[in-house]
């Protein structure tokens, strides 16, 4: 049993990620670790096979697409990661003012990964999306592709990392039975910390994203440290008590990454 799950952070691009994985153990930390290039999820799968703690999403980061680091050739290669994976992201939508101009090819990434994963049902899979300024298309893509709603597979979890749409998507989301995995950032605007009040205890997650930069150091003891902070003022704004609020997220989170 862990104490602590991060269900979004970037551990493959670590420089130091074995030790970093191997200290979260001992601190009884597991980790999702969300890749962004599927180059990047194929290292990470044979890096952490043997690690107990680690989950590891097959990913391609609506970024990489928007900037043009990664191409069709990595959206094929996602694609056909996610129709074999348990866990699928980091994967989303970025419409934001900086990338909203590569809305087409985003959507035609997101559209072909989700739907691999649809054509290939598995009895049970996560998903971590990345949804700035794009909850709306985003769930629209997850449910017409049969993911999210009444005719979606059991066992089938859609993870909103970093929630910042609207109340009305919010609304939307929490009805279709969506999880939410907050972070410290999430909480540091007034808006989040409404939204992270509004969630119900069995849709709330935590998750780090970290690290701030990526292809650095980093530790486990930030990852421990950054969750707890997070639990404890969740814990404050939703008056509830921090211990039974850290078991109930800590047993969900065991139960999606079947820890
Ligand atoms: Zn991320």
């Amino acid at each position: 049993m862990y104490r602590l799950v991060d269900m979004h952070c970037h551990l493959d691009r670590m420089t130091n990620a074995t030790n970093v994985a191997m200290d979260a153990a001992t601190r009884s930390v597991a980790i999702f670790d969300t890749t962004v290039t599927p180059t990047d999820a194929l290292a990470a799968q044979l890096r952490f096979e043997a690690a107990p703690n680690v989950r590891v999403g097959a990913g391609l980061h609506p970024w990489w697409i928007a900037d043009g680091r990664c191409g069709e050739e990595d959206v094929i290669q996602a694609a056909r990661l996610a129709a074999t994976s348990a866990y699928v992201g980091e994967i989303g939508l970025d419409l934001s003012k900086r990338y909203a101009s590569t809305e087409t090819v985003q959507t035609h990434a997101l559209r072909t990964i989700v739907e691999r994963a649809a054509c290939h049902p598995l009895p049970h899979r996560v998903f971590s999306v990345h949804a700035v300024r794009s909850v709306t298309p985003v769930l629209d893509i997850f449910e017409e592709l049969g993911l999210l709603g009444a005719d979606a597979p059991a066992g089938t979890t859609v993870i909103i990392h970093w929630f910042s749409g609207s109340s009305d998507e919010l609304t939307r989301a929490r009805r279709l039975g969506c999880a939410f995995s907050i972070n410290e950032h999430t909480l540091a605007t007034k808006r989040g910390r409404a939204y992270a009040q509004a969630i119900p205890r069995n849709q709330l997650l935590l998750e780090t994203d970290a690290p701030p930069g990526l292809d650095a150091p980093y530790t486990a003891r930030e990852l421990e440290a950054s969750l707890t902070r997070t639990l404890t003022a969740l814990a404050e704004l939703r008056r509830e008590d921090p211990h039974a609020l850290a078991e109930a997220i800590a047993r969900a989170s065991e139960r999606l990454l079947r820890l």
